[in-house]
């Protein structure tokens, strides 16, 4: 069994046209597709037009940062994920923390959006994560494992057939403080095994990548573990040559 990695880039509300087309020229310069990971851009949502005209024929794709979880109505500045297909997008990045926690999005809103999501044809990516108090705590791994159990009961296992999930511990993400490897491998090991007590065919097969102030230095040692497939990248997808050398550490497969 193997899993394509996948670096996908969170550009969160970063970026304007003629920004977006210097990055996006000088990641297509750097980049070579010979054992590259799948690679994903998640731009604001205004930009997904001018990323679909740009991507075109690239090794590329496009995601969403975020969806509604209806497909359409009078929902005042919220986008569908229809519209996302609309835009080419392939993937959607569901329940990160910054939705969680300034937008108030709990379990049960982010398990809508899933299925919104896959109802559409896009691949989720269900964010997952424990505060810096709950890893004091020791409750890393009930934190995390309670968001992952309240989605598999909302959506079935076989739903996580065709999606992703995103470890990112809240307290790493943009704060230069990265999960140790081998803190991260834990969780991701953690999430395979609640996984697989329901269904071990889609754990093995499920891409598990972890975000929270991934890095070109940090990158390498990351994707050395066994259950991490991959990352979730917000701030050192704004580099050029920062992005290019995580996605060089995050080439090809991984055995399974
Ligand atoms: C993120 O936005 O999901 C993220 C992990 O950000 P950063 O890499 O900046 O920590």
């Amino acid at each position: 069994m193997e899993r394509r990695l996948l670096v996908a880039a969170n550009w969160k509300m970063h970026g304007q046209k003629l920004q977006n087309e210097m990055l996006l020229q000088a990641l297509l310069a750097g980049l070579v597709k010979e054992n590259a990971p799948e690679i994903v851009i998640c731009p604001p949502s205004i930009y997904l037009a001018q990323l679909q005209a740009e991507l075109k024929n690239t090794m590329l794709s496009l995601g969403g940062q975020n969806l509604f979880t209806e497909e359409k109505g009078a929902y005042t500045g919220e986008i569908s994920a229809p519209m996302l297909v609309d835009f080419g997008c392939r993937y959607v990045i569901v329940g990160h923390s910054e939705r969680r926690c300034l937008f108030g999005e709990d379990d049960e809103l982010v398990g809508k959006k899933f299925v919104a999501a896959q109802k559409s044809g896009l691949i989720p990516i269900l964010c997952v994560g424990e505060s810096m108090e709950q890893r004091y705590k020791g409750l890393t791994d009930e934190a995390v494992s309670t968001q992952v159990e309240r989605i598999l009961k909302k959506v079935g296992v076989k739903a996580f057939g065709s999606a992703v999930v995103a470890y990112e511990p809240v307290w790493a993400i943009g704060t230069g403080i990265t999960a140790t490897p081998e803190e991260a491998q834990a969780v991701h090991k953690m999430i395979r095994v609640a996984i697989s007590s329901h269904d071990a065919a889609v754990a093995s097969k499920l891409r598990i990548i972890y975000g929270g102030s991934v890095n070109a230095f940090n990158a390498w040692d990351l994707i050395a573990k066994s259950d991490i497939d991959g990352a979730l990248v917000g701030g050192a997808s704004l580099v050029a040559d920062q992005f290019i050398s995580i996605c060089r550490s995050m080439g090809g497969n991984k055995n399974a």
